[in-house]
């Protein structure tokens, strides 16, 4: 008999593990409390700019091999673009430098080496100082595990991880940035092409995913709200809908692919995330200069990345609680000055 899975949470953890369990023969259904599919990473209209935008600029380094076999099971991986090679345009506002730093094509980090390749003014003693984060606990805290401080911290540890983490990087889990060093700047250059995707979060990554589950005959349901686990014995019996109840056998699965809040409502005792940090995304209708790269990375300012699309220059300002608060207009101008001033505009 075939199995069953029940999937609760239409974002991309919830597609994936549909994908995987309809490919491997399971009869699937996922369940989406709204409307749309996609959480946290898709796009949408946006009217006052006419264009359809992302939620949020999500960069992907091709050291996330996860996300890639995703991507390459709903046929959609050459949707993520970006340079054959792993080089990142950085600007320092504070003092107008510019440089490019070059992590070359190979799988070990052999542009640490290359004064010409390094990030400018830093020498190799600063990186080898990093190595605590490799094998560093969860536990731990970033700034107690490497110095957070100096060129080296502030020209490429502190945008990376704060990107990375979103929050301030000293704050941060060692052993979080650790898993990221490792699989990105550790594996060399081969991991660390900056990847987008080109059409659209949804376009890319979101659509041809409902699409493939639907030819697959997977119920995807919108507007179905999983309210609460009936449980017998200590395992799952029940998916409570409000009026709608789908009794679970023994041998089904239910994947809970819900973001920390929900997740911890339906499962009281579950350990989650209690506190979490704003990521502002400012989107300009304005067609970028011919030579401004895709990706620019800012430091000393308050813009942090700067993406240049078609007919639009977005950022990104990560851990970004103190400027929730900041009357829009003025915050919008303030960081219009900065993009002026990293963009040449
Ligand atoms: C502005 C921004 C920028 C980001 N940038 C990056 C980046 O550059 N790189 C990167 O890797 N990641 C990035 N992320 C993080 C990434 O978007 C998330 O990690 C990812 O989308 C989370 O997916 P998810 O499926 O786990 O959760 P979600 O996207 O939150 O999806 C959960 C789904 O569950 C649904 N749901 C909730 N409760 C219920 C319920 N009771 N019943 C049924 N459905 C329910 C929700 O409606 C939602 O559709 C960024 C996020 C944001 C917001």
């Amino acid at each position: 008999m075939q199995n069953t899975a029940h999937i609760i949470g239409a974002g991309i953890s919830g597609l994936s593990a549909a994908v995987r369990l309809a490919n491997a023969n399971f009869k699937v259904h996922v369940h989406e409390a709204t409307q749309q599919a996609g959480g946290r990473c898709r796009s949408y209209f946006d009217a006052a700019t006419n264009l359809t935008i992302d939620n949020g600029n999500h960069l992907l380094l091709s050291g996330n091999r996860h996300a890639l076999a995703y991507a390459r099971s709903i046929g959609t991986e050459a949707g993520l673009v970006g340079p054959k090679r792993a080089q990142f345009s950085f600007v320092d506002l504070a003092s107008g430098q510019r440089w490019q730093l070059d992590l070359g094509e190979s799988r070990l980090p052999l542009w640490v080496f290359d004064r010409a390749r390094r990030v400018p003014d830093t020498g190799l003693m600063e990186y080898l100082a990093l190595m605590p984060l490799i094998w560093a606990s969860k536990g731990r805290l970033l700034g107690d595990a490497i110095p957070c401080r100096g060129t080296l911290y502030r020209r490429l540890v502190q945008p990376l991880l704060l990107a990375a983490l979103n929050v301030d990087p000293p704050e941060g889990s060692a052993g979080l940035a650790g898993a990221v060093v490792r699989e990105t700047l550790l594996a060399g250059g081969q991991a660390c092409r900056p990847l987008i995707a080109r059409d659209g979060l949804s376009a890319v990554l979101i659509e041809p995913a409902v699409r493939l589950l639907q030819e697959k005959s997977t119920s995807v349901r919108f507007g179905h709200e999983l309210r609460e686990f009936g449980v017998s014995a200590g395992s799952v019996a029940e998916l409570k809908f409000g009026g709608d109840v789908i009794g679970i056998r023994p041998d089904d699965a239910v994947v809970l692919a819900v973001p920390p809040r929900p997740a911890a409502t339906l499962l009281p005792g579950l350990k989650t995330p209690s506190k979490f940090r704003a990521i502002v995304n400012a989107h300009f209708r304005f067609d970028p200069p011919k030579d401004m790269p895709p990706i620019l990375g800012v430091v000393g300012g308050l813009v942090e990345w700067l993406f240049a699309f078609p007919q639009r220059l977005s950022v990104t300002i990560s851990n970004g609680d103190r400027l929730v608060d900041m009357p829009r207009e003025e915050l919008a101008q303030a960081i219009w000055r900065d993009v002026c001033k990293a963009g040449g505009v």
